[in-house]
């Protein structure tokens, strides 16, 4: 039995979620689901985007299930404080091309691991209106973490069985020193795992004339965000971009996605990124069976072509693609 936290936020996140519970319920396994409110809806009922109670349940949840959050004026967004306040350190974005949908290269099957919690994303910047300086911290503590997550990731997805670490070390020569020398410390656990690591400049290069040749990709918090999109435009685009945050005691997965206010209410939106991240969720888990099936139904619906949904090109309703899944996975 799981514990499962379902926060459905607003928008189209509320229907995908649909989706994902739906395809639980039918999984041979057990689930227990506690509901929390976040977001915009949220804001307007409660006076918070982000209510303690929500965050309780999330903590106390075997992992998180989120949807997507419209963001409200003036107000912190929901879902970057429920990270912080899990701890959830570790972003990770898979990217894959699948038959059917347009991608630059076939074959391409990688994942980013995103630090998550500090680099230039410190927020700590100064200065006057002559000059603003901000602050790039890099803790060996949160490199060597990331790194771990990275080198079980290349074991656990047992493809090239490799990491390659993304920094700027030649320049940024105490920061990314510190990171790369954690990134290479880490490696010794892993002597089955292979290495490789690669100037931020050369790897947007590389994700466009190679990117079938990468496994795991680990790097700094900017570096990583700043790759992940790019990888994103690589392959399917939004409906299809599931993403994982991991903390040592919570996890969160979520759409890529937004709340994508000018679809929501139709029913049309395109439920495979919430199911691939309920995916994630349930190999996180230690479901690994169950999640390669799943990931397999959305391969061989996406690549049948015959129920899509408007973003793939197709007719189909949300609730009609989410069904045909489905039926592939039992
Ligand atoms: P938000 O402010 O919540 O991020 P947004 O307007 O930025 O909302 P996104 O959800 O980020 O919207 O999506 C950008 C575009 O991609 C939208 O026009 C939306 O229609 C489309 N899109 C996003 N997700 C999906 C999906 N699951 N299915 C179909 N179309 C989608
Ligand atoms: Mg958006």
């Amino acid at each position: 039995m799981y514990d499962i936290a379902i926060i459905s936020g607003d928008g189209i996140g509320k229907e995908v979620m649909e989706s994902a519970e739906f395809l639980l319920d039918k999984l041979d396994l057990n689930f227990n689901f506690k509901y929390g409110e976040a977001g915009f809806e949220c804001f307007n009922k409660n006076g918070t985007t982000l209510p303690e109670e929500t965050v309780k349940i999330a903590k106390s949840c075997d992992a998180t299930l989120f949807g997507a959050s419209t963001s409200t004026p003036g107000q912190p967004s929901p879902i970057i404080n429920l990270r912080k306040k899990l701890n959830a350190y570790a972003n990770l974005r898979p990217i894959k091309s699948y038959k059917g949908v347009k991608s630059i290269k076939d074959n391409i099957d990688f994942i980013i691991v995103r630090e998550n919690t500090e680099g230039l994303y410190s927020q700590i910047e100064y200065g006057d209106d002559s000059q603003v300086i901000a602050e790039r911290v890099i803790t060996r503590k949160a490199s060597e973490k990331i790194s771990d997550i990275a080198f079980k990731l290349a074991k656990r997805r047992n493809k090239q069985k490799k990491v390659t670490c993304v920094h700027k070390s030649n320049v940024l020569k105490k920061t990314d020193g510190v990171f790369k020398e954690s990134f290479y410390n880490i490696a010794k656990k892993y002597p089955e795992v292979k290495t490789e690591d690669f100037y931020v400049d050369a790897t947007a290069m590389y994700l466009i004339t190679n990117p079938q040749n990468f496994d795991v990709i680990v790097s700094t918090n900017l570096f990583g965000d700043i790759l992940s999109d790019e990888s994103a435009g690589l392959v399917g685009g939004l409906g299809l971009a599931p993403s994982g945050n991991l903390g040592d005691e919570n996890a969160l997965f979520e759409p890529v996605h937004g709340s994508a206010p000018d679809i929501a209410g139709k029913g049309i939106a395109n439920p495979c990124s919430m199911i691939l991240s309920t995916a994630m969720m349930l190999d996180y888990l230690g479901e690994k069976e169950t999640a390669l099936k799943i990931n397999k139904a959305v391969e061989n619906i996406v690549a049948k072509g015959k129920v899509l949904t408007p973003d793939l090109g197709g007719k189909a309703k949300t609730i009609e693609m989410t069904e045909a899944i489905l039926k592939e996975v039992i």
